[in-house]
């Protein structure tokens, strides 16, 4: 429900709301922020990595947004705001300070993060957040026995695939998630998240095991073409996040490359012409 008569929105961040102040604001890029909320009303919800949270964020609308972290025990939790649709999440987001007074929504629903496989993230900017919790969620699990998945070639399926040059040999090194423990092997984390270029540099410092690609005119293209290079096995779990047409086309691709149905985990954050979602 993106747009709501103004009762009815009042309504909502009354039933539904946790009273929060901004407490800090990281100016990574002109369009990439973190920003931290924070609040006693905020303490012990629901934990859960990259939970969707909303925000009333004009008279009549409301967004969604992910949780990067939450710490229940301090009732804090911070989002990853990137700024660049022209709409009024991005210009509330933007014009956030330190001292600002909200209301956080949630939280509740999302793609839940479940440890213990190959996981690929593929995303785009507004994606950084949830990679960010889904990243501290796979550091944080256990170790466990050494599995030597059936590997599916994307690049050698997609024969009209454009060579990327962020292909996914560089991606496996590096990744936060692939180190070897003490009882076993933890299971791999890695990805591509597809930003403009004035975001490049801050989305390498914010998700430094994931392989940062420049977007092009056209959204999804680019990590469509570090798709088609990569080499992903058919047991990988793949979370999917960002542009809605985008991930579309990356499901597809992913299917035919033999990833089953129920490992491909989707969620739109924003569509063509459309406001909210
Ligand atoms: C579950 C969920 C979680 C989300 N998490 C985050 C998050 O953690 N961080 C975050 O920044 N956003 C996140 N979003 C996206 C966020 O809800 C808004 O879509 C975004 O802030 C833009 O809202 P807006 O009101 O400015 O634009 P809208 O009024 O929604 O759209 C205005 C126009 O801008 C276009 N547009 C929207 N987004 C983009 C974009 N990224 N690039 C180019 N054009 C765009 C639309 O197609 C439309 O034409 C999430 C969305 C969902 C559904």
């Amino acid at each position: 429900m993106p747009t709501v008569p103004a009762p009815i929105a009042s309504r909502f961040e009354r039933w539904l709301g946790h009273p929060a102040l901004v407490t800090a604001v990281d100016q990574h890029s002109a369009a990439l922020r973190t920003v931290t909320f924070a609040g006693p009303a905020l303490r012990g919800l629901r934990d859960a990595p990259g939970q969707e949270i909303e925000f009333r964020v004009g008279p009549r609308e409301l967004r969604h947004y992910t949780a990067a972290r939450y710490d229940p025990a301090a009732g804090e939790l911070d989002v990853v705001f990137h700024t660049a649709a022209d709409g009024p999440g991005a210009r509330w987001a933007a014009a956030l300070t330190t001292g600002a007074e909200t209301s956080v929504l949630g939280p509740g629903g999302g793609l839940r993060w479940q440890p213990g496989r190959d996981t690929l993230l593929l995303g785009d900017a507004t994606a950084i957040g949830l990679f960010q919790a889904f990243s501290a969620a796979s550091a944080a699990s256990p170790a466990a026995s050494a599995s030597t998945p059936a590997s599916t070639s994307i690049a050698a399926s997609s024969a009209s695939a454009a060579p990327s040059p962020t292909a996914a040999s560089s991606a496996a090194a590096g990744s936060p998630g692939s180190a070897s423990g003490a009882g076993g092997v933890r299971a791999s984390l890695r990805g591509a998240v597809e930003v403009p270029a004035a975001d490049l540099a801050a989305a390498r410092a914010l998700l430094p095991g994931l392989e940062i690609v420049e977007a092009g005119d056209e959204p999804g293209r680019a990590l469509d073409a570090w798709l088609a290079a990569a080499s992903i096995p058919s047991s990988t779990r793949v979370y999917l996040a960002g542009h809605a047409r985008s991930i579309q086309r990356q499901r597809a691709t992913l299917k035919a490359a033999g990833v089953s149905r129920s490992d491909l985990l989707a969620k739109a954050h924003w569509a063509d012409g459309r406001a909210g979602l």
